[in-house]
């Protein structure tokens, strides 16, 4: 780790990676190692989550070639000194804000979207001129292998390199002299990660999970909100950060809500979801355990049957559902989703917010006013009104948690601007030379006062 590390320091020292042009070149690079391997990523993604092909190009690889283009095209503004307004009280001063890349970064991906987490974040770390080092998830093996693969034949080690391994090997890594890492996971792990970048003060951002919720409003389009949050919360098996967790539903429809549902999976997945293509598993039998506990059998309103030998979860509805069951203490991160019901929308507020601030939040309501309600007195990371998940396909809008659900944003320039350290600069003339701020300060007090009421 330590030969990894100073190989790429010492290549950021060089230079080359700071040349715009040179970024650019790396970039699409990148963009073309993953399109002439796109059926082995397939594949790859198939061994380790029976991700469906359309999942993958539409979450994965699809994802990765929009950022690629999109830095692409903006870059050349991004880097450039931007320039700002200058203060009277430093008359005549022309003031710049300048993008220094950080040095070497360090990308730690989870294993859900397995492609894209680690290799997004690693883009805007190439885009803002940093050298990087990814370590994938290696509870998806297939996918981390080929990365690594892909990677290291392709690029310089100096510069864009993978490393793989578990907790021990990032624990390794974490403890050389970095200059700034991102982490993707969990919150129990990100506090371990913040607690190790503390020690040799490198900055960190944390995108961590949380139990994300879908509040269904009686006015809405319930066969819409039906539809859209089927399709958010079985798409990877549920094991997507933003998918919605829970569902709060007005009492009056929960009955037409729930039927609706259960129309859209026999309808997604046909009547035996196991058998259709298009439905991924889970990723192991750790995490298939702890799914099957939560599925209370009491509550089954659709679903409920597994499949150990497959990893087999099928798209499940639970109803009669509190605060105080299981399903409600952690993030469920897989294919089983609660419905909690309420009378008054004041009644979803408080025990949200009890929920230190979810990843996402996901409103299904004809009112703007109840729609505005929610959005500023909840406190969460992002979401979507009438719609799941879809806030993530829109380049212009920063992605990130809060409290709980981590801190720091990316995608698009976000990404760009949080792998940069802004660098500001007043540049000045020899002449006029005020007098008034240097000592002796006799007399100068009364001046100043009076100057700044003028400006
Ligand atoms: P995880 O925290 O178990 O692992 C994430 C990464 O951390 C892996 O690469 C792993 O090797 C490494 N790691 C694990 N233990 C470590 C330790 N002790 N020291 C150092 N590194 C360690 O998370 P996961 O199971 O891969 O992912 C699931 C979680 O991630 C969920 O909570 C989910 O909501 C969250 N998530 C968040 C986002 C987001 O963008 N905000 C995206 C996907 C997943």
């Amino acid at each position: 780790m330590k030969e990894i590390v100073s190989t790429q320091q010492n290549y950021f020292k060089k230079g080359k990676p700071k040349e715009v042009s040179y970024r650019k070149e790396q970039l699409r690079k990148l963009k073309n190692t993953l399109k002439s391997n796109e059926k082995r990523i397939f594949e790859a993604l198939d061994a380790d989550l029976k991700k469906p092909y359309f999942e993958t190009y539409e979450t994965e690889l699809l994802i990765s070639y929009q950022e690629i283009d999109h830095i692409l095209t903006n870059l050349d503004r991004w880097a450039r000194p931007q320039k700002v307004s200058g203060s009277l009280f430093n008359f005549p001063s022309q003031n710049y804000i300048y993008q220094q890349p950080y040095g070497v970064s360090l990308v730690i991906g989870a294993w859900n979207y397995p492609l894209q987490l680690t290799l997004n974040p690693a883009l805007g770390s190439m885009a803002a001129g940093n050298c990087t080092i990814l370590k994938p998830s290696e509870l998806a093996p297939n996918t981390s292998s080929l990365l690594a693969e892909l990677i290291n034949n392709t690029f310089n080690a100096g510069y864009l390199k993978v490393i793989e391994g578990d907790a021990e090997t990032t624990q390794e890594v974490l403890n050389q002299p970095l200059d700034y890492i991102f982490f993707t996971g969990s919150s129990r792990v990100g506090k371990i990660i913040m607690k190790s970048a503390a020690k040799q003060l490198t900055p960190v951002t944390l995108e961590l999970g949380g139990k994300s919720p879908a509040i269904v409003d009686k006015n809405t389009d319930l066969s819409i909100a039906a539809k859209r949050i089927a399709w958010g919360k079985f798409i990877n098996a549920g094991q997507t950060c933003v998918s919605p967790d829970y569902v709060y539903v007005h009492q009056s429809i929960e009955d037409k809500f729930c039927q609706l549902l259960q129309d859209y999976i026999a309808e997604f997945y046909g009547s035996d979801p196991q058998q259709s293509s298009d439905y991924a598993r889970i990723i192991n039998n750790d995490h298939f355990e702890r799914l099957t506990n939560l599925i209370s059998p009491q509550n089954i309103y659709h679903g409920g049957n597994t499949d150990p030998s497959d990893r087999y979860i099928e798209p499940t509805i639970l109803t009669g559902i509190g605060w105080n069951d299981e399903v409600m203490e952690e993030e469920i991160f897989g294919p089983i989703l609660p419905i909690l019901t309420f009378k008054k929308l004041d009644q979803v507020i408080e025990p949200i917010n009890n929920y230190h601030s979810p990843l996402a939040l996901y409103i299904f309501s004809d009112s703007k006013e109840k729609q505005e309600t929610l959005i500023q007195s909840i406190s969460f990371g992002g979401g979507c009104i009438n719609d799941t998940i879809a806030h993530l396909g829109n380049l212009e809008l920063p992605f990130g948690g809060i409290g709980n659900s981590g801190f720091g944003n990316y995608h698009g320039k976000s990404s760009f601007d949080l792998f940069s350290h802004s660098k500001s600069i007043m540049k000045k003339r020899n002449w006029p030379e005020v007098p008034l701020r240097y000592p002796p300060y006799d007399g100068n007090l009364k001046w100043l006062r009076k100057l700044s009421k003028l400006l």
